[in-house]
């Protein structure tokens, strides 16, 4: 019950001058310091890589929304490998911004397209 003044001493040194005052019956807090609580995101840390601010951020806006693409072609390799890491893998939406209904669209023609060998399923380095 009582321990919660040691810990709190350690965390604002400010409080920790303030030695006067024996156990303060309600601290004085600052309503939720704003600044703090937005700082990482929960479980965004430990990741290879560490901060993902380095990564160059596309604007993410689905392409075929924009361009009104409704049906993927899987023949164009050119447009689907845009969507494919280099060992070909499909790129997670996340990171190429793709909305999920063409997302799906997209992740079908890749198959369509490794299997009539448009696009490796894996790269063999
Ligand atoms: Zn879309």
């Amino acid at each position: 019950m009582s321990d919660e003044t040691q810990a709190k001493t350690a965390e604002t040194p400010a409080a920790a001058a303030e030695t006067t005052t024996t156990r303060p019956d309600r601290p004085e807090r600052p309503e939720r310091p704003a600044g703090e609580r937005r700082g990482p995101r929960p479980g965004g840390q430990g990741g290879p890589g560490g901060s993902r601010g380095k990564f160059f951020r596309r604007k993410k806006v689905c392409k075929f929304c924009t361009e009104k693409i409704d049906a993927i072609p899987y023949r164009d390799v050119r447009l689907l490998s845009g969507f494919v890491a280099e060992r070909g893998k499909i790129i997670p939406r996340r990171l190429t911004g793709v909305c999920t209904t063409h997302q799906r669209r997209l992740t079908r023609a890749i198959k369509q397209a490794r299997n009539i060998a448009l696009l490796p399923f894996a790269t063999r380095f």
